[in-house]
């Protein structure tokens, strides 16, 4: 759970999913004149440490991440944006996407626990220091069997490409906030109306 997370009220059991998808930040609009500096919060292994560690996701004594293990991770990050990318429907069409997906989690198994308390648990099979990011995954497939992935989505402005969750109730949302996102698209279509009428 992050100050974002809990800002944009992002249910607790997607919170990860949801700060790791928006770790990287391609937005590039103007907003009151000031352009916004895209960021990516994880640039090298020492940042994907320090990453999980802020969860709580870094077990003491697990080792370093490794070059290698820090680029799995990061392709588990753009598969994971893609497939957020795609609106629930499309999810389960688009099989390109889906397969890209399939092949990036194949990295993070996952085993049932039982010694969670009531229910069974998903947790990592990996036991080195990416083993916390297999919480992300759990996440995407919790929230997958009881129907909140659905309402993760992807904000539809090309400039701004954010992960949000979608509280409104027929979930139809498209935009992060459609007080900027969207209505900078309807103000472009207006334009682009009366260009061509014009
Ligand atoms: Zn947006």
């Amino acid at each position: 759970m992050s100050k974002l997370s809990r800002k944009f009220k992002v249910p607790d059991p997607l919170a990860n999913l949801y700060d790791f998808a928006n770790s990287l930040d391609v937005r590039r609009f103007t907003h009151h004149g000031v352009p916004h500096q895209q960021d990516d919060e994880l640039t090298e292994p020492a940042e994907l440490a320090g990453w999980l560690a802020g969860r709580g996701l870094l077990a003491q004594g697990a080792g370093k991440i490794t070059p290698a293990m820090f680029d799995t991770a990061l392709r588990l990050r753009a598969e994971l944006r893609d497939y957020l990318g795609c609106d629930p429907i499309e999810r389960r069409k688009n099989g390109r996407v889906a397969g890209r997906l399939n092949d990036a989690l194949k990295s993070f198994p996952l085993v049932a626990d039982a010694r969670g308390g009531e229910a069974l648990t998903l947790r990592a099979s990996r036991e080195d220091a990416l083993a916390g990011l297999s919480v992300v995954v759990a996440e995407l497939y919790n929230g997958s069997i009881n129907g909140t992935l659905d309402r993760l989505k992807m904000c539809a402005a090309e400039e701004c490409r954010r992960v949000f969750f979608d509280r409104s109730k027929p979930s139809t949302r498209r935009w992060c906030m459609s007080t900027l996102c969207g209505n900078r698209i309807k103000t472009r279509a207006y334009r682009a109306r009366h260009r061509d009428v014009g």
